[in-house]
């Protein structure tokens, strides 16, 4: 578990702002949801997060270290995508195992890795398998163990459910929150979504146009919404 904290957090390309000074305080083991319409810069923060952007101004801490610096695989965060692109080649084993393979993990401990994140995930049984030989929940799963396996203390998730159907984005989802809790992870999840941000979150923070206009439990952001935009948003009035 780790404490994830930004500091009035700003990102620019070339001369446009898409983010514009956002504070978050995360908390150990803690559900942070990110909300907020298509465009918003929802994205964005999360890969700042991660490292896959750089940071234009203020500062990103894990565990009290400013990470601003360092590269992703020096973080101990892992991240799952809304196109998880798993290699159609491999095997599920191998694309679970293939990101400790690069870090020189030894074989063995790959292998216990790989077996403990497939008991947790109900893969055990598709672990030779290809992935186009699973279901749209099963690949989600392996994407999902792609993460798991590399025990990180910070879980990253942009969108990860948005390609599924209605029906399987409400089952992995309660799968994604109870595995959060097993697993005892900070995680920080993005969703266009607010049902979704309202039954996964500690808090959510909901995002206008580079801003965190509010940030709060579910129940009290929907009961109060600070701004306009965010009781048009959350879907009650101010
Ligand atoms: P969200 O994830 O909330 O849909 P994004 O973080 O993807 O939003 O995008 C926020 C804004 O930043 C958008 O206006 C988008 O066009 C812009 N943007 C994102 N990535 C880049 C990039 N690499 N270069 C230029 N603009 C970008
Ligand atoms: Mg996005």
């Amino acid at each position: 578990m780790a404490t994830v904290t930004l500091n009035d957090v700003r990102k620019r390309f070339g001369t446009t702002q898409v983010i514009h000074g956002v504070d978050i305080d995360i908390a150990e083991g803690e559900f942070i949801v990110i909300v907020g319409p298509s465009g918003c810069g929802k994205s964005t923060l999360l890969r700042m997060v991660a490292g896959l952007e750089t940071v234009t101004e203020g500062e990103v801490r894990i565990n009290g270290e400013r990470v601003n610096d360092k590269e992703p695989m020096d973080r101990d965060i892992a991240m799952v995508f809304q196109n998880y692109a798993l290699y159609p080649h491999m095997s599920v084993f191998d694309n679970m195992a293939y990101g400790l393979k690069i870090a020189k993990t030894p074989r063995t401990e790959i292998a216990e890795r790989v077996q403990v994140a497939a008991k947790l995930l109900q893969l055990e049984p598709y672990l030779q398998r290809k992935p186009r030989e699973l279901s749209g929940g099963q690949r989600q799963r392996v994407a999902m163990g792609r993460a798991i396996v590399r025990k990180p203390a910070v879980f990253l998730f942009d969108e990860p459910l948005s390609n599924l159907d209605a029906k399987l984005r409400v089952q992995m989802r309660l799968e994604i929150k109870q595995l959060q809790r097993e697993l005892g992870v900070t995680a920080l999840y993005v969703t266009h979504d607010q049902v979704e941000a309202m039954t996964l979150a500690d808090r959510m923070v909901v995002m206008n146009a580079g801003r965190a206009d509010q940030i709060g439990a579910p129940l009290d952001v929907y009961a109060h919404p600070q701004t306009e935009f965010v009781a048009g948003f959350i879907g009650s009035p101010p």
